[in-house]
């Protein structure tokens, strides 16, 4: 039998077969719309240890209606063909959910990165870096990679090093990957980013009152009771925003070595704190310990909102049933197989999907890519004459009132926005605009089943209206 990993690109194809049906375009444009465009596979020597390793390594970059291409590096030993395949094609949809103007495209790396050390993966990541280079497959108008599941600001850094290395005459070299570190060309705010996207668009979802209703669910986020599964980047960020900001409960969580379910509320920072100090989640005071054979379980915990946030096949046929929770939030990238979302749906769950729900990742990748090509850090120009302008209205209603406010007061009025305001506002502002687009999909064609098939729709007509514009197409 096929495990259900290996159905994942099945399943994307899916997804988008079941919202090409809803649309009148031409086959043709329909089958160019669904095709990878390109894979490059690589396999290649590193030193570890005494010895080396033959490391494969893949790069697929699904469509190039839009340039460059964009999409996180994942190092897992999961990693395959297909997986990079289905993760590339997932990001171009992405990218047109949230009007973020780039083909989708993705690596992967199939190590454990948890097994080498820093030296051996910068080997490896420098390394690959050169093969997508001899390949022409990186660089600001390329293909421009970012973090996924396993690499981080570190790795980002090493590829843009690397990178300027081959093309030290690129003025624009800084733009060839995203997900830097804030000294080497990163943007504040790009390490939240998808946490704080997932927080914005579940907020959104639950100020429809009338969405929430049918669900048996009170308007508004604050109150209600959330689990995650996964603390990795996505959920850890998921989890703080949606308890800080939020006023959402957390009720349980799962991760590697087990899973914790306390129904008066866990604490997301005492819960980080326990896992440093005992290197695991498990025995936090006062949850249920699941050891890690039964962490499964996390599916079935009681809570308004399910958060997935870590691989993708997680909600199959096999638990889909089991679901308790009314909202099922995609953090991560593909976690509900096409078959599990149609029990989901029959159940009447409300599936945010994951190609829009994790999109605040490339969203402030875009941002970065757009601060790496301008040389400048957004708020510099305005910021202060922005602070001045603001000063002189504050100034003026005190003279004309007679009132005096506070210096505190002053200062939150007439503060201009840093690089880190501007990047929330515009990560606030795409996620609540996208969500309401897809809404409104769903609202005109009530034939549509669910919100992913309504974002698929609404992305496959923006990708199909760039090609048509190209006038190949009938
Ligand atoms: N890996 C992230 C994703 O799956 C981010 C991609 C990017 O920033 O380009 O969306």
């Amino acid at each position: 039998m096929t495990k259900p990993r290996d159905r994942f690109y099945a399943s994307v194809l899916q997804f988008f077969d079941k919202a090409a049906a809803h649309t009148d375009l031409h086959e043709g444009l329909l089958e160019q719309i669904k095709a990878c465009n390109a894979v490059f596979s690589m396999r290649f020597p590193v030193k570890v240890g005494d010895g080396y390793m033959v490391v494969e390594a893949y790069r697929a970059q699904h469509s190039h209606h839009r340039l460059p291409t964009k999409g996180g590096i994942r190092y897992s030993n999961h990693v395959n063909q297909e997986e990079v395949m289905a993760l590339a094609t997932l990001m171009t949809f992405k990218c047109a959910i949230v009007d973020v103007p780039f083909g989708g495209a993705k690596g992967g790396v199939k190590i454990n990165p948890w097994q080498y050390n820093a030296d051996e993966l910068e080997r490896v990541t420098r390394r690959y870096t050169s093969e997508l280079i001899r390949r022409n497959c990186i660089g600001p108008a390329i293909d421009v990679p970012a973090p996924d599941y396993g690499t981080g600001e570190r790795e980002m850094s090493w590829i843009a090093d690397t990178y300027r290395t081959f093309n030290g005459n690129d003025i624009d070299a800084a733009g060839c990957v995203t997900g830097k570190p804030v000294t080497q060309n990163g943007i504040r705010g790009r390490t939240e980013a998808t946490g704080r996207g997932v927080y914005y668009g579940i907020r959104e979802a639950c100020t429809f009152k009338e969405d929430m209703a049918k669900l048996g669910l009170g308007p508004g986020l604050a109150g209600k009771t959330f689990v995650v599964q996964g603390l990795g980047n996505v959920g850890s960020y998921s989890a703080k925003i949606m308890q800080d900001e939020g006023g959402a409960a957390l009720v349980g969580v799962s991760e590697v070595e087990g899973a914790i379910y306390k129904p008066s509320g866990i604490d997301i920072h005492d819960l980080l704190r326990h896992r440093k100090e005992t290197g695991s989640i498990l025995n936090y005071p006062g949850a249920t310990n699941y050891g890690k054979e039964d962490r499964g379980a996390v599916v079935e915990f009681e809570c308004d909102i399910f958060i997935p946030a870590a691989l993708e096949n997680v909600i199959t046929l096999e638990n889909a049933h089991k679901v308790k929770a009314k909202i099922i939030a995609e953090a991560a990238n593909g976690p509900t197989t096409s078959e599990a979302e149609e029990v989901l749906l029959k159940a009447g769950k409300l599936i945010i999907p994951d190609v829009f729900l994790n999109a605040g990742g490339v969203t402030v990748s875009y941002f970065e890519w757009l601060k790496n090509l301008s040389h400048m850090r957004f708020g510099r120009m305005e910021k202060r004459f922005n602070h001045q302008t603001y000063s002189n209205f504050v100034s003026l209603v005190e003279r004309l009132t007679g009132a005096t406010i506070s210096e505190r007061e002053r200062e939150i009025l007439t503060r201009g926005g840093d690089e880190i305001d501007l990047v929330r506002s515009g990560l606030e502002e795409t996620m609540i605009t996208a969500y309401q687009q897809i809404r409104e999909v769903q609202m005109r064609k009530p034939e549509i089943e669910g919100l992913r098939t309504a974002a698929m729709v609404s992305a496959i007509s923006k990708i199909a209206s760039d090609y048509l514009s190209l006038g190949i197409f009938p």
